[in-house]
């Protein structure tokens, strides 16, 4: 006789609360409804792909319509003829709809139309709508109108790993479950105890990088296991690697030290190792992220052990490679993957990218946002242990680095990095060009000058008619000083008596704007402009009527309408 093979995640699926792996308070929650009887009309499951929403879902429908119990029951027996036909699908009363391939509006009102009727053999109808969020708007109109007076005996559960796009009209009907990625330990006890019933040889080191790799999902961490269990046994972690094309971590370890102490020729023979064996250059990268933010954790906590990615095998050699390194070098490098994932993803030449981004990562230039960071995980590492070697921890170095500087300075050189060369003028234009916005820019460049500057604080002086107006942007100019500094510098606005330039020029290019937009000013605003105003007051601006015009005209400035927040 041919027997057909099941595939794990559907033989293991759980056919109760108590087989549901994690999501401990969704299932205590559902049990007291069903023990109390308080059945709500409608259930939104939210949470990532293999978590357990629909199971949940079936095996809910089972709980109220199980034929062994007179009422709801929390241990459906799975093999009355109702349970089978929910397992299978097949249950007359209970109806799954997947969104996803019924976005129509006819297949929704088709089944509300069903929801009426009484249940045929159950005792509940039940409607399971998976990838709710995908229903066309009109599909949730008419979903939500049945919801408003729902139907006796009927009881819509609504799956979706988007809840953000779910109506919020629907949602405050709804009970709302949200279904957390699965603890890392659960996932692998239930892992070990297929592999045990199944008979899979496989060491426990494999199973925990199975347990890893599916971030949280049963399913997939299930159907990984289905796969591996094809391979000869016993089943290690090397066969796990090479089946998911994931980086060993002694390769990213060789990867992460040649960064650290600048060898160009170890990181391209390590990537072109990888490579032909046939690892992605996105994965390499990814590792390597993987690796830096470990060995980040290593310097700035006490107990790394719990908080790293890297496996208990591989922690010492990431230790050794800790304590022969510094915070400083490991932020930078980090900083500088910045990007670089998404120029490796739409590339069509990765690996070539990927090299050019290792090398890049080892100029000496500071990143940034470097010093901010490091300032903030020191704080933090100096509150977790007050011990003073911490500080001395940073500039404490094995590896031979000439450019190495206390970080005071570090970042004083950052800060004065653009001011010994450049004027003043100069400077504003470089923070002008930081700006987003037209409107602002061109306001800024006409209005507004840089009259003073020290490391952390700039004073712009500004004619006296714009001052509201450029006093709402204040953050916005903020944030262009830092993206140009690469440290925060306060904003002082000085109110000036003399316009910067003429204010008339910019009234007359305002005028000849506003009559290429046929937008008359003085006019009572029309229902768009009042609209934006209101939203303007919301934010708590004063815009006095100079204001208003010089915004009209921003926001036709080059004839585009511009957001101005
Ligand atoms: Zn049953």
């Amino acid at each position: 006789m041919i027997t057909t093979y099941e595939p794990l995640h559907h033989k293991y699926r759980p056919t109760s609360f108590d087989e549901l792996v994690g999501q401990d308070p969704i299932k205590s929650t559902l049990k007291q409804a069903l023990i109390s009887d308080r059945i709500s009309p409608a259930y939104i499951f939210s949470g990532p792909r293999g978590t357990g929403k629909t199971s949940s879902a079936r095996i809910f429908a089972k709980s109220l319509n199980c034929l062994k119990s007179e009422k709801s029951t929390t241990v459906p027996c799975g093999q009355c003829e109702l349970c089978k036909g929910i397992s299978s699908g097949n249950a007359l009363d209970v109806i799954e709809i997947d969104a996803a391939s019924n976005t129509g509006v006819e297949n929704i009102r088709e089944l509300i139309e069903r929801s009426r009727f009484a249940p045929a053999k159950a005792r509940w109808k039940v409607y399971v709508i998976d990838e709710c969020h995908m229903l066309s708007t009109a599909a949730f109109n008419a979903l939500l109108k049945t919801l408003e007076e729902p139907p006796r005996q009927v009881v819509f559960i609504l799956a979706t790993t988007d809840p953000q796009r779910v109506l919020p009209t629907i949602l405050s009907r709804c009970m709302r479950f949200d279904f957390r990625r699965i603890a890392l330990h659960d996932l692998e006890s239930h892992l070990i105890s297929i592999a045990k019933k199944e008979e899979i040889q496989i060491n426990e080191e494999a199973i925990s990088l199975i347990a890893k790799h599916s971030q949280g999902g049963l399913r997939d961490a299930e159907s990984l296991l289905d796969q591996v269990s094809l391979l000869p046994p016993p089943i290690t972690q090397l066969n796990i690697i090479n089946l998911i094309g994931a980086i060993p971590e002694e390769e990213l370890i060789k990867l992460a030290k040649s960064l650290i102490i600048k060898d160009p020729n170890s990181i391209l023979n390590v990537c072109n190792s990888l490579i032909n064996k046939g690892k992605e250059p996105i994965a390499i990268l990814q590792g390597i992220a993987s690796i830096l933010r470990d060995l980040v954790v290593t310097k700035v906590t006490t107990n790394p052990t719990n908080l790293c990615n890297i496996s208990p095998e591989n922690s010492e050699s990431l230790n050794d490679l800790a304590t022969s390194s510094n915070l400083d070098q490991i932020l930078n490098l980090q900083a500088k993957l910045k990007g670089s994932e998404s120029n490796i993803r739409n590339s069509n030449q990765p690996k070539l990218w990927l090299e050019i981004h290792l090398l890049g990562m080892l100029s000496d230039e500071d990143s940034k946002e470097n010093n901010r960071i490091k300032q903030s995980l020191l704080k933090s590492k100096l509150s977790d242990n007050s011990e003073s070697e911490n500080v001395n921890n940073t500039s404490e170095s094995i590896v031979p680095n000439p450019e190495k500087e206390p970080i005071q300075k570090t970042a004083f050189r950052d800060e004065t990095k653009t001011s010994p060369d450049l004027s003043l003028d100069d400077i504003w234009k470089k923070v002008i060009a930081m700006l987003d916005l037209p409107s602002t820019k061109m306001l800024l460049s006409q209005q507004a000058k840089l009259i003073n500057l020290t490391s952390d604080s700039a004073e712009i002086a500004i004619s006296e008619k714009w001052i509201n107006m450029i006093q709402s942007r204040k953050n916005l100019i903020e944030d262009a000083f830092y993206k140009a500094r690469g440290s925060s510098t306060k904003v002082l606005l000085i109110q000036q008596k003399d316009n910067l330039s003429s204010h008339k020029e910019v009234k007359n290019n305002l005028q000849k704007i506003e009559q290429r937009n046929q937008i008359k000013i003085d006019r009572e605003p029309n229902k768009n402009t009042f609209k934006e105003e209101k939203k303007e007051s919301k934010n708590n601006l004063e815009i006095n009527s100079i204001d208003q015009k010089a915004k009209k005209f921003a926001d036709f400035f080059n004839g585009e309408i511009v957001n101005l927040e």
